[in-house]
Formats: C-alpha cells, structure tokens, sequence
C-alpha cells in the first residue's frame, strides 16, 4: 500500500517531529544536489493538512502541472537534458520531432534516442537520469533561472485554506527533478502531498489514476475523478483530465494562448493563475 510520501524519493520523505514535519532534501538520496547542500523545510502547514480523513465525499483533488503552470526555468531543463546527452554519448544530440510540451521526461528520453541512433535507450536510461539531475541542479543554482509564475503561490496558499481540498502535482518531471524545480521556484514539495510523476506511467493521462490511488491511499476517501481538477498550459494536460472525466483548468502562461487550449477543451482556460478568489470559487465549485 502506497505511503503519504511514496510519491516521492527517499531523501523527499517526510519527517514527523512533534507537530511539523521535516522534508529533507538532501545529496545522499538526490542525485544532482550540490556538495553538501541540505535544504530542510518546516512544513507546519503539512502537520496541520495530515489529518485528511476528515476529507468528504464533496472533496476536491487538484493536481498542479509545474513547467509553464507553477513555474518557468526560462529552459534550464531542456538544456540540462542534451548536456546530459552529450557528456553520456560523447556527442551533441540532434532534435526534430520529439515533443516536448507537455510530454513526460522518460518519453522525451526515448525519442531522443529515436532521433540519434541510440539502439537501447533503457540500457542508458538510468545514467542519462543522473546526468540530467546533476546538470539541472547546477543551473538552478542560479536563482535568476527559475520564475515562479504570477498568482500561483497566493493560489496555492488559498487552496490550503480550504477544508475539502487536496493539493498534487501531476507533472511529466521526474520526481527529483520536479522537486528541485519547485524547490527552486519557492515552494516546498511537501505541500503537493499527492503526486505522480513522468516516471511514474508511460503516458500523461495515465497519471491521473495514479494520483488518485495515492490520494485514497492516504486518505481513505475514494474520489471519482470528475471532483479532480487538473491545472496545466498544455492541450496534452486537457486531454489528461478529459480522458477520465475530470475538469481542466487551463492556463496559457506556457506555450500555447488561451484560445488554442480552450480549443483543445479545457472546462477553464486563463492568461494566468492570477485571479485567486475567482479560481478557488470555481476549483471548489461554489
Ligand atoms: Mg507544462
């Protein structure tokens, strides 16, 4: 049975002391941390939300995508991936046609492979994995790299507020890499308690039911998926919340504009995250 932190690696587990939790994040269970860099969180807020059996049959889960929706690391990521390429392949990657939007990071990896003649990408998977994290880390070190997105933290506090409402990520990171993102973007992973990850299905829409099965694991509260909110800048999030019935809040601070996703059939499409009282109210459905 799945844990409240078995969503994330190791060194992301929480901790419980008295009334807070400790997320530690530490270079001994994350690849890519720089030299003994410890970053310890105190989430009292984590200790208060712990007690999710009190969650109805009303409640909502909402599952946050992070690039171009939480975040934006102005392509640290995408960099990070083909250094990470050509130091494990001696050689610069070429790339075409793989999609990146809203595509999940194992997925990418494999196309890449396609695209440059790699004849076994699983073979190499796990290396290029620890490559890309490392190369990520040291580009978010720089702090002028990451920009947390308008609206979304006032966002995220607001949601926290409400009784009935579960907080996630649904993201095609993997999972030390979209920690350090959120991390690096000022929030503390240990709020998004529900996750699932790229690595974690070989598709996006195969995600949500992940996410809910962890939801219900550590909550006990059997959700269907239309109380589910999926927040994203992709057609392919749209698609991932509309493939299980679930409501899609669409936000063009990515790559596409508000009338492309409203197009792809998002329930909501919005310019930004920024109008918090607006958005909870149609989140919780009031
Ligand atoms: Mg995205």
């Amino acid at each position: 049975m799945l844990g409240p932190s078995d969503a994330y690696p190791p060194a992301l587990r929480h901790r419980m002391a008295g009334d807070r939790a400790l997320v530690e994040l530490d270079r001994l269970g994350l690849p890519g941390c720089p030299g003994g860099l410890i970053e310890r969180f105190n989430v009292e807020r984590v200790a208060r939300r712990a007690n999710v059996s009190a969650m109805t049959s009303a409640a909502r889960l909402v599952l946050f995508d992070l690039d171009g929706t939480l975040l934006l690391t102005r392509r640290a990521g995408w960099e990070a991936m083909l250094e990470a390429c050509d130091e494990l392949f001696g050689r610069p990657f070429r790339h075409q046609h793989t999609r990146i939007d809203g595509n999940l990071d194992p997925v990418i990896w494999r196309g890449l492979c396609a695209e440059n003649d790699v004849a076994d990408p699983d073979r190499h998977h796990e290396p290029f994995r620890r490559a890309y994290a490392a190369r990520l880390a040291t580009k978010l070190a720089d702090p002028a790299r990451t920009q947390r997105l308008r609206g979304t933290l006032e966002l995220v506090d607001a949601l926290e507020r409400e009784r009935d409402v579960a907080l996630g990520v649904l993201t095609g990171n993997y999972p030390e890499t979209g920690a350090r993102k959120l991390v690096a973007a000022g929030f503390d992973p240990a709020r998004f308690p529900t996750a699932a990850w790229g690595s974690d299905a070989p598709n996006r829409p195969a995600l949500l039911p992940i996410a809910l099965a962890r939801h219900r694991a550590t909550s006990g509260v059997e959700l269907p998926p239309d109380r589910v909110v999926v927040i994203g800048d992709t057609p392919w999030d749209v698609e991932c919340a509309k493939t299980h019935g679930a409501r899609s809040l669409a936000v063009a601070t990515g790559r596409y504009d508000v009338e492309t996703l409203r197009r792809a059939g998002s329930d909501l499409a919005v310019r930004e995250l920024d109008d918090t009282a607006r958005l909870v109210a149609w989140i919780v459905g009031r």
